[in-house]
């Protein structure tokens, strides 16, 4: 296990392996890998699918509409983006916008289990339908069916929510993701003081 204040420097090596990796096709694509970022000793992270075109040209994750319309959606649940860890289950961009191939998110995936290794939130929100896919298989539901709803894996919380990028269009969805996060800051209350 990384020790407390080794953290934040294991993470930055982790990230600086991102930012030059070649291990899948999307790395021919890319301008810039978004490995993520936040507080490496984050108690709660968000997971989205990938990055999409501002990500991909800032080199950070959720800085676009969806990302304005996140940073909202944290004030709901009493989170400040700089107390949370953001990031993808595949780091590149897919070209745009696809969904990533199976292949990607295995190829993407040890990253992923890293960053949760390093940084063991207690509380991790999966948005959308490809993180809930990625990283609860094993329930095999829509994120429709489990939305606002906590699973427990492994000691970590996990919660899965309509993505933001998706709600933009979705008007009702937008509501849901409204009370979901408020559920989440109940949640939240809970988990943390526990
Ligand atoms: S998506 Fe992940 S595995 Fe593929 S090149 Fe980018 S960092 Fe590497």
């Amino acid at each position: 296990m990384v020790k407390e204040d080794e953290r934040l420097n294991v993470l930055e090596e982790l990230h600086q392996r991102i930012l030059v990796c070649t291990k899948c096709p999307l790395a021919n694509e890319r301008t810039n890998a978004v490995p993520g970022e936040g507080n490496p000793k984050a108690k709660v992270m968000f997971i989205g699918e990938a990055p999409g075109s501002e990500e991909d040209l800032q080199g950070r994750p959720f800085v676009g509409p969806a990302g304005r319309f996140l940073n909202e959606l944290l004030v709901l649940a009493g989170l400040k983006r700089e107390e949370v860890f953001i990031t993808n289950i595949v780091k590149c961009r897919p070209p745009n916008n696809r969904t990533p191939s199976n292949e990607e998110i295995m190829a993407c995936r040890p990253y992923l289990e890293a960053q949760i290794a390093i940084i063991r939130p207690k509380i991790v929100c999966l948005l959308g339908a490809a993180a809930l896919k990625a990283v609860l298989p094993e329930l095999k539901m829509t994120i429709s069916q489990v939305h606002g709803q906590a699973y427990t894996k492994s000691g970590i919380v996990f919660v899965p929510l309509f993505h933001p990028a998706a709600a933009l269009h979705q008007p009702k969805w937008k509501d849901i993701l409204r009370q979901d996060m408020l559920k989440l800051k109940g949640l939240l209350a809970q988990v943390l003081s526990g």
